[in-house]
């Protein structure tokens, strides 16, 4: 018997997390929570027993306990000095993240079976450190990333598969992807989520999946909430109320009230939001007002937008589909400032909440099917060494045997079949650098060090660029250049991801001997950067491997703390 090992779709969202996987049918199957539902709030109490709870009843337990909550810590993935305080303990957002991911990966085993890993969703303009920071929260939680993808990208697959699955596809049958368009198109995809924001111009031909170009920010559903409580705020102080900024229950109460009404308001045109205090009344809140109180964080979505289509040269005539994605998008001012800027319909059809997870486990499905292809080669290669007997010494047969044996065994069968199996291996994803990457150097004309972009944001991966520098003085032995990530000039906003260092400079070489400092960039994430002094060719190389996973034992420690957590 097949052993069929579903790989999961991880959205690992800001205030909810979805899973899901593609089954053998070739549907997307969402794995519901303990709950029943398919919507898993990313909240983790943390009790006076010791206990860990996830989910709803967490959320449920924000108001009466809000400093045994913590909530949205996603948007502190990479900080290293953020943590939250609880039991005596804190926790950074890699632990707190990898609580949640083994919380969803259990439950997900209790449903499905054994697991042969996950794809994990993460916003597109994550850089290097929240990136690595989400794959140490999977090390953490002990699960298996297959590989990350960009929300709005996953978002497109999902779309793309699902309009293919409309228009009478077979679901078994990839390589019909482009039924639903067969041109090819560019749709573009805003995912407006609890906490961030992206947009993401793709062009979809068939099986092929081009990433034009992503943007985006920490911008999302909890800043409109803000909006809300900073006017719940106003409202208690005109009615003589309790200033609530020192009280955290309030706050905690003000917050869900304010999260409501927003709900509320997407299908009403004013609602009540409760004051959370017994004396004061209610707050009458219209719709008009709210969008009033929050066109400062509308007109930022909107400039995001309008910054990619000019960064990319895309003109909205050129664009097929605009989907809107995330939860917040739900909010009509949203929907109607993009299909103000834009001049279309948005394509809401899908359920913008579980979009993400969709296309994360059709990705999830595609990597599966190619990675037991690969490993059967490489159980084929092994079939056809002749002398397996010629290796170095130590090495003897059974251990190829062993090789031979893992490599054809049973976990390794695909659920799908032959038609799926063939378009997987077609499906092509190609992607852009969400970051700009650039050198740190000293400008003479500035009289101080700056961010000199070598990779601008956006392009094409792989991708391979140089820039020449001089030395900055006579007789200069030794060049360090620290390698960043960021669009400023200011080289304190950047984010310093590795350097790379010539240090056997010859003497005497002149002030303005140029270096060569050559960015290559490849599909997996991987920067490999050389700086070459080109006057004698004396050369350094550095790799930065972008989704480094840090070896460190720190790491296993958390895996072993977070693995004794009673996790209810
Ligand atoms: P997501 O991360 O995609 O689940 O999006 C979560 C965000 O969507 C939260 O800020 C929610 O408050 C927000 N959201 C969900 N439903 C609605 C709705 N009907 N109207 C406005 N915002 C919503």
């Amino acid at each position: 018997m097949k052993h069929k090992r579903p790989i999961l779709g991880i959205d690992l969202g800001t205030t909810h997390s979805a899973v899901a996987y593609l089954g053998a049918s070739g549907h997307v199957t969402f794995v519901p929570n303990t709950d029943g539902e398919l919507l898993t709030p990313s909240c983790i109490l943390f009790d006076d027993r010791g206990e860990v709870t996830v989910g709803k009843r967490a959320l449920d337990a924000y108001v009466e306990t809000p400093s045994h909550v913590s909530q949205a810590f996603k948007r502190h993935m990479g900080a290293s000095r953020w943590s939250f305080a609880a039991g005596g303990k804190t926790f950074g957002p890699v632990e707190l993240s990898a609580i949640l991911l083994r919380h969803l990966t259990e439950g997900a085993r209790r449903i499905v079976g054994d697991i042969g890993g996950a794809v994990i969703s993460v916003p597109a303009y994550f850089g290097d450190r929240e990136r690595t920071a989400t794959l140490e929260a999977a090390r953490v939680a002990e699960l298996d990333v297959v590989d990350l993808i960009n929300e709005p990208t996953a978002a497109a697959l999902a779309s793309a598969f699902d309009a293919y699955l409309e228009a009478g596809g077979e679901p078994s049958d990839l390589s019909k992807l482009a039924v639903a368009s067969t041109a090819p198109a560019i749709n573009v995809v805003c995912d407006l989520g609890g906490g961030t924001f992206d947009v993401t111009a793709i062009r979809i031909e068939g099986e092929k999946f081009d990433i034009l170009g992503t943007g985006g920010e920490r911008l999302g559903g909890r800043d409109f909430d803000d909006c809300i409580v900073d006017l719940l705020t106003r409202h208690l102080f005109d009615c003589n109320g309790p200033d609530p900024h020192y009280d955290l229950h309030a706050k905690a109460r003000m917050r869900v009230a304010a999260e409501k009404a927003k709900h509320t308001l997407s299908i009403k045109l004013e609602t009540d939001v409760d004051a959370s205090h017994p004396e004061i009344k209610p707050m009458r809140l219209t719709r008009k007002a709210f969008e009033e109180a929050s066109d400062s964080l509308l007109a930022r979505a909107k400039g995001i937008v309008e910054d990619l289509m000019r960064d990319i040269d895309l003109s909205w005539h050129r664009v097929e589909d605009l989907l809107l994605v995330g939860g917040a998008s739900r909010m009509p001012m949203f929907r109607g400032m993009m299909a103000g800027v834009s001049g279309k319909i948005p394509n809401t059809r899908l359920q913008p909440d579980l979009i993400v997870a969709q296309g994360a486990a059709v990705y999830g499905a595609v990597l599966g099917v190619r990675k037991i292809a690969s490993r059967k080669m490489a159980k084929a290669d092994l079939d056809n060494v002749d002398e397996p007997f010629t290796l170095a010494d130590g090495d003897d047969l059974s251990t190829l045997e062993e090789l031979a044996a893992a490599s054809g065994s049973n976990a390794d069968e695909t659920m799908f079949d032959s038609s799926f199996v063939a378009a997987a291996n077609n499906v092509k994803l190609t992607d852009v650098t969400s970051q700009s990457l650039g050198a740190i150097v000293r400008s003479p004309k500035e009289y101080r060090k700056v961010n000199s972009i070598i990779v601008p944001r956006n392009t094409p991966l792989p991708a391979r660029r140089s820039k020449i520098f001089g030395t900055k003085r006579n007789g200069q032995r030794r060049v360090c250049i620290p390698i960043t990530e960021g669009d400023s000039r200011d080289a304190n906003s950047c984010v310093e991801i590795g350097r790379c260092v010539i240090d056997a400079l010859p003497p005497n070489l002149p002030k303005g001997t140029p270096v060569r400092v050559t960015f290559q960039y490849d599909r997996a994430g991987i920067v490999r950067v050389e700086a070459e002094d080109m006057t004698t060719h004396t050369r350094a190389v550095t790799v930065v491997e972008r989704y480094a996973q840090k070896t460190s034992s720190n790491l296993t420690e958390l895996a072993q703390a977070v693995s004794k957590l009673s996790l209810v």
